[in-house]
């Protein structure tokens, strides 16, 4: 029902809008963000400094001038508070000496001059009863009054509908109100115990409606397919040319997976595994089976550089085993392009390697059997979806990632059927990397050229491009500062240093890129560009300027650029902060799963899965909080599925969610 049948003019229908609230229902939904208990006047004997209670009293004095106005009141306990407006003048005509009134506020007591006072009261009647109550605080309207908003809700109260929708036995089982006991209980409480007991109900309600939502996306995902993976007869003589040999997580990663694809479930897997832990040649592998079979597979990464790395590597596989590799992304030439699509639709590519790139409409595949989408952290849930979309979620899909999730968070992100698969082990010989916080730069110089002596190699981050960047941030340091800084400092040491920033050409970034690669250069000074898909094994050191201007996720990720080879690595965090948790965290840890937790507990989790905007956040963050109660009504939901009678009284339940979904996609 509109919000205008409330009986209110365009203008406080405006000031409804603002703030989100369209419909009576969205009304009755704008939930107080505290309360404030005035249902006992204290004493004014006993009040103390800063807590908001109701005293009531008779006025024996009143001070009046412009903007401002004050009053005496003496209560039983022959006490007395000052109560003091300002700029409040239409107070004079209410108030009047020798009468008793209820003040409800805060009360601030002066010890030095020993004064009590209220400053504005929230409410101040003579009706003394009808404020002794438990009052709701509700976040400000522009424009509008509280007693105005009051007297709006009270109304929204009468008009709004109030059927339960959850049925009886459930309502039983969990020990909850009712919908009509639920909505009193928010906005009119008798006691604080009505107030709780709400909450717990719309906490139920939210999880509830999100357990449906997920249920609902799920029914889209099959769980069978025909792209049957039978062979994989290629894999154990290839891995025989590897120089290394699996992990005992790589190998079993590879062997579950084909497993589900030669039995015909469809695969839909998390690959999550700290930076370094090899996650591309389990890619490499299933994608190998893939094209055994016949299939063609994608290999999507989110940046330029990562998805060329990935080819390069990639390509020489697949020629080894007369396979074609293609390369695209949005800079590949038009000339270019049309080959490619036409190869992709012939089959005589067998793997495409690039970037969202591939998503284009104008691309179509001759037999695709596997998407692997190389998250490191940067998809977001868009582009999973439009993937899915691409290939009539009939695909197999492998998504791996450097930012491990809570199994919870998984499912609701990559849907109920996703087998997650952990890379807990590093591959052999590889030592943890040492990480340092350091106050300044001048001990990490000295690092860095004890390392480039034994001739190892070193990465500088600087969060700025360059000084005009710095005139909004004082004490940051640019690239070019650094740049500059360690010229001085290395001068007469015969040390290489060069220098890449995002402004520069492509071409001019991947000569830079290629010379260090070579070993050409020893010290590499640059923003978050290398953040993915630099490999430099010879590096062993990562100096990391203002390490508190990044994200947690993000130092960690640049801490995987060192530690590849077999040499001990160091990462080199220079800060002036002295108490981080980001930055304790990375020195303490270099555990991603555990990073992972600092940096869900930090950032929430709607920002963590890059959902920020979307209205998800709310309900993942009270899944994760509460894990218990969230599994059971993700039961509950099961449940009601399978049976009849109970999916007919929830029908219209879900019809209204699968409106909201369709809402959703609209708007995206
Ligand atoms: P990430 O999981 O961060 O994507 P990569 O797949 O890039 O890690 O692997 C990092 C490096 O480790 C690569 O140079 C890769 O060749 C190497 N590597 C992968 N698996 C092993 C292994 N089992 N033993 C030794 N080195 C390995
Ligand atoms: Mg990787």
């Amino acid at each position: 029902m509109d919000i205008i049948s409330l009986g209110i003019n365009k203008g406080k229908v405006a000031q409804f809008n603002k703030k989100n609230i369209h419909t009576i229902e969205d009304l009755v939904e704008f939930l107080p963000r505290k309360y404030f208990d005035f249902r006992f006047p204290k004493p004014i004997r006993s009040v103390e400094d800063g807590e908001y209670c109701s005293v009531v009293g008779t006025i024996i004095d009143a001070t009046i001038k412009p903007n401002y106005i004050r009053v005496k009141v003496k209560d039983e306990s022959n006490y007395t508070i000052s109560v003091v407006w300002f700029n409040q003048n239409y107070v004079e005509k209410l108030i009047q000496v020798g009468k008793e009134f209820i003040f409800c506020g805060k009360i601030e007591i002066d010890e030095k001059y020993r004064s009590i006072q209220m400053l504005n009261p929230m409410y101040f009647s003579q009706e003394v009863d009808k404020y002794k109550k438990i009052i709701p605080l509700y976040s400000k309207i522009q424009g509008m009054s509280d007693d105005y908003l009051h007297r709006s809700i009270d109304t929204a109260l009468t008009l709004v509908d109030k059927n339960e929708y959850l049925h009886a036995e459930l309502l039983d089982r969990y020990s909850m109100i009712d919908r009509r006991r639920t909505i009193r209980g928010i906005h009119q409480p008798e006691t604080m115990e009505d107030v709780e007991a709400a909450k717990e109900r719309l906490l139920f309600d939210d999880l509830f409606k999100f357990a449906g939502l997920l249920s609902m996306k799920n029914m889209d995902n099959q769980s069978m397919t025909d792209i049957v993976f039978s062979q994989a007869e290629t894999i154990a003589p290839f891995l025989r040319t590897l120089p290394f040999t699996l992990t005992e997580d790589q190998l079993s990663t590879v062997r579950s997976i084909f497993k589900d694809a030669r039995e015909g479930k469809r695969v839909n897997a998390l690959v999550q595994g700290d930076v370094g832990s090899g996650k591309t040649i389990v890619a490499f592998l299933l994608m190998l089976i893939a094209a055994e079979n016949g299939y063609q597979s994608v290999l999507m990464a989110p940046t330029n550089v990562l998805a060329s790395q990935h080819y390069e590597e990639l390509r020489k596989i697949a020629e080894s085993l007369g396979y074609n590799a293609a390369f695209l992304t949005g800079a590949t030439k038009v000339r270019e392009k049309k080959q490619i699509i036409k190869g992709l639709a012939s089959g005589e590519i067998h793997f495409a390697i690039g970037t969202h790139a591939l998503l284009s409409s104008d691309i179509e595949f001759n037999n695709l059997g596997l998407t692997i989408v190389d998250e490191e952290h940067r998809f977001g849930v868009v582009q999973r979806e439009l993937l899915n979309e691409k290939t009539n979620g009939k695909v197999h899909n492998i998504t791996m990632s450097a930012t491990p999730i809570p199994r919870s968070l998984a499912i609701t992100v990559y849907g109920d059927g996703v087998s997650v698969y952990n890379i807990l082990q590093m591959p052999n010989g590889r030592k943890p990397i040492l990480t340092e916080l350091h106050k300044n730069d001048s001990v990490a110089y000295q690092k860095m050229y004890d390392e480039i002596r034994k001739g190892r190699q070193c990465y500088v981050v600087c969060p700025l491009i360059d000084e005009s960047d710095a005139d909004v941030m004082q004490g940051v340091l640019s690239v070019n500062e650094v740049y500059t800084k360690m010229l001085g400092y290395f001068s007469s040491k015969n040390v290489s240093i060069s220098v890449i920033t995002g402004n520069m050409k492509k071409d001019e970034i991947q000569d830079k890129l290629d010379d260090f690669s070579s070993g050409k250069t020893d010290i590499l000074v640059s923003t978050t560009i290398i953040e993915v898909g630099v490999n430099v094994p010879n590096s062993t050191v990562i100096m990391i300027q203002n390490a508190e201007r990044f994200g947690l996720a993000q130092l960690h990720q640049l801490r995987g650029r060192v530690g590849r080879g077999q040499y001990q690595s160091y990462c080199l965090l220079v800060s002036q902060m002295e108490e981080n948790e980001k930055l304790n965290a990375m020195v303490e840890t270099t555990n991603g799963f555990k990073i992972a937790e600092v940096d869900l507990k930090l950032r929430g989790a709607g920002d963590f899965i890059g959902t920020k905007q979307s209205g998800d956040n709310k309900y993942i963050m009270l899944m994760l909080s509460n894990p218990k109660l969230f599994s059971e009504i993700r039961n509950e939901i099961k449940v009601i599925l399978q049976n009849e009678e109970l999916r007919m009284h929830y029908a219209g339940f879900f019809q209204s969610l699968q409106d909201s979904l369709k809402e959703n996609a609209e708007q995206t």
